[in-house]
């Protein structure tokens, strides 16, 4: 360690009125999406010709991504959400179905099984990957389950061979949630492509940004032509071969052929055009993210308390990185709650907050306790339900708030302020004693 390191560490915490250890003037470091020239003639094409709504730029976005992402066919959405509701009623989640999802998500990973009918039920996750637990997720098969999701939380993969031996040994689908891990790797493999199917949201803070979007990816026909049917109506005569679907969508009959869904799904592609302009640098863009924050962790691997949410094998990686986080110990602090610890690093000028969702599974709405949940269009979905809306208790995923902290998300590798970021830590937790309570 560099002798100038050494003394900010030592100078007394800025939170005690010491000097910061972040001189940190360089926004570009944390802007995201990297937009250039490029982008912008791309989109603006799409707007001049006014084929904002047509469909063939779509279909060439899917293809490259199908190529990135190792799936056969590929189907764009208008944002994420909406391609999850396609593929879990792909895969064929209905009236008095239950659909196995992790609590530690955002909502759109389990609520779309409740307009289809069907009850999410809440598994608890592992501590060190934040995502799912294969061995809890067991625990929660019933007859009734139809399909599991599993989300690669915040770009960490999840335990895919487990998850699938199970899910195979019960013949349950598996709908893997890559809004957080475009790119990420699976033991060598692209999350995405191992499950059954996937759905993914390219959103603009997303680590795969081009607005409203969504894809969803398999390597399954069937299931394709199903999520045709369900959401993308202008598709069905081209893309659907099953005469029992077709019989009921009615193409050749003279009507326009119906969704089956009642729901339009298609996207814009002005996304689409920024869509193919970002795959093009995505995996470098990645590869320096992945560098920048790999060398942060370094920097703070001898730091008691402190670990790096990131897998351990060497084929296994964080994709972009979409919203780090990283673990704390609070007892490696004497008790110290990680909300003091941010707050500590924010006053040496880093850029912290609480790192995770709050669990669904506590949310008033999802749980028995909220008076007037029976309330708006989910009411009638919920009145099918299997399992009881009450609340479960999981205990891993009920401390993952207070064992977590956001980070800084470098999207450059540039070592000097790297280096500024992960003094301010080591500072904080070598001083943690003289924190106020
Ligand atoms: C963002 C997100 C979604 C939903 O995607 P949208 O594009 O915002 O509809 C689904 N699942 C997870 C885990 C997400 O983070």
């Amino acid at each position: 360690m560099s002798s100038t390191t050494a003394s900010i560490e030592s100078q007394p915490l800025a939170i005690l009125g010491g000097p910061k250890a972040i001189n940190d003037i360089n926004r570009p470091m944390f802007h995201w999406p990297i937009v250039t020239e490029e982008d912008e003639q791309a989109v603006l094409a799409v707007i001049r010709d006014g084929s904002m709504s047509s469909i063939g730029l779509s279909r060439q976005f899917e293809e490259q991504w199908g190529q990135f992402l190792g799936t056969k066919y590929n189907l764009a959405h208008c944002n994420g959400t909406a391609s999850l509701l396609s593929a879990m009623f792909a895969v064929g989640v209905g009236k008095g179905d239950e659909v196995i999802v992790p609590s530690m998500t955002y909502w759109a990973s389990a609520l779309p099984a409740v307009l289809l009918g069907a009850t999410p039920v809440f598994a608890d996750a592992d501590p060190d990957s934040l995502c799912i637990d294969p061995a809890d997720m067991e625990r929660r098969i019933t007859p009734r389950t139809r399909a599991i999701v599993v989300v690669h939380y915040c770009g960490h993969p999840c335990d895919m061979d487990a998850i699938m031996s199970i899910a195979r040994k019960h013949g349950i689908k598996v709908i893997e949630d890559v809004s957080h891990a475009q790119g990420s790797l699976y033991k060598g493999r692209m999350t995405g492509s191992i499950g059954d199917i996937a759905g993914i949201s390219m959103m603009g803070a997303k680590s795969f940004a081009i607005g409203e979007g969504g894809m969803l990816s398999t390597n399954d026909p069937k299931l394709y032509e199903r999520a045709v049917a369900f959401a993308h109506y202008e598709r069905i005569t081209s893309d659907v071969t099953d005469p029992q679907l077709l019989n009921v969508l009615g193409p050749g009959q003279g009507f326009v052929p119906l969704p089956l869904g009642g729901l339009k799904g298609r996207i814009n592609q002005t996304c689409s055009a920024m869509g193919m302009v970002q795959l093009k640098y995505y995996p470098q863009r990645i590869k320096e993210i992945q560098k920048a924050m790999n060398h942060f962790w370094d920097l703070l691997a001898d730091v008691p308390g402190l670990k790096a949410h990131r897998p351990t094998d060497q084929q296994s990686t964080m994709g972009g990185w979409y919203n780090p986080v990283g673990h704390y110990d609070p007892d490696a602090f004497g008790g110290l709650p990680v909300t003091k610890f941010i707050e500590a690093v924010n006053a040496e000028g880093g850029r912290s907050g609480r790192g995770t969702n709050f669990p669904l599974h506590l949310h008033p709405m999802l749980n028995q306790s909220a008076p007037g949940a029976d309330q708006g269009p989910l009411a009638m979905a919920w009145a099918n339900r299997t399992a009881p809306r009450e609340r479960v208790s999981l205990p891993v995923t009920e401390q993952i708030n207070a064992r977590t902290f956001g980070l800084p998300y470098f999207k450059h590798y540039q070592p000097e302020l790297i280096a500024q970021y992960a003094a301010a830590f080591r500072k904080v937790a070598q001083q943690a004693s003289l924190i106020p309570r």
